[in-house]
């Protein structure tokens, strides 16, 4: 695999690193970089030096952000008493491209797998529980409708139900097995607004 030369080597080993990237893509990749501009380049490892450095988790909703409260969570037009849980940070772009939800989210950052070891204290759950010590109307939990997502959909309303909070799931719009992030702007907002009481 040496016949590049060992630095576009290993550039292209970096690259196909990525999830998705496969070996043609990443060479693909490698080529166009190296053709770019200087200045491009730059502009691109820096990039991913800044992103790296700086960002990090929301200290309210644990998405990812370069502020210690990303702009949903510090937005005084956004309504904190309705809290959307979404299992990554994908899932809560998704719904904010559709524009027409006004509350908050949290972000779980994964699903509980029984058979993948991923249990409930590997998620951000006891974090939305402390959450629900304020003043909260509504959890709706937008959790995939794959097994994982329905598992921790059912997890976190025995969990809530308790507290009087009231737990709608997001409607089943969503086909079954489907992530959140590939699926329309209508479909999800159909799912949203069709959400039943858990
Ligand atoms: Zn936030």
């Amino acid at each position: 695999m040496d016949y590049y030369g060992s630095q576009i080597s290993r550039l292209i080993e970096q690259l196909s690193a990525l999830p998705g990237i496969g070996s043609k893509t990443a060479q693909r990749l490698a080529f166009h970089i190296v053709n770019m501009p200087m200045e491009k380049v730059q502009a691109l490892s820096e990039s991913v030096l800044d992103a790296k450095k700086n960002v990090r988790y929301c200290r309210q909703c644990f998405t990812m952000t370069d502020r210690e409260l990303c702009p949903i969570c510090s937005n005084p037009k956004r309504n904190n008493r309705q809290i959307m849980v979404v299992e990554n940070t994908r899932d809560l772009a998704a719904y904010e491209k559709t524009g027409r939800f006004e509350g908050v989210y949290h972000v779980l950052h994964g699903a509980i797998s029984p058979m993948l070891g991923i249990g409930p204290n590997d998620i951000r759950l006891k974090e939305l529980m402390t959450r629900l010590q304020g003043d909260v109307e509504e959890v709706i939990i937008a959790t995939n409708s794959s097994l994982e997502g329905e598992t921790t959909a059912m997890y976190i309303s025995k969990l809530i139900k308790p507290t009087g909070i009231l737990v709608t799931r997001i409607a089943s719009g969503v086909p079954v097995g489907g992530d959140l992030e590939y699926i329309d702007e209508v479909t999800l907002l159909r799912a949203l607004e069709g959400r039943v009481e858990l």
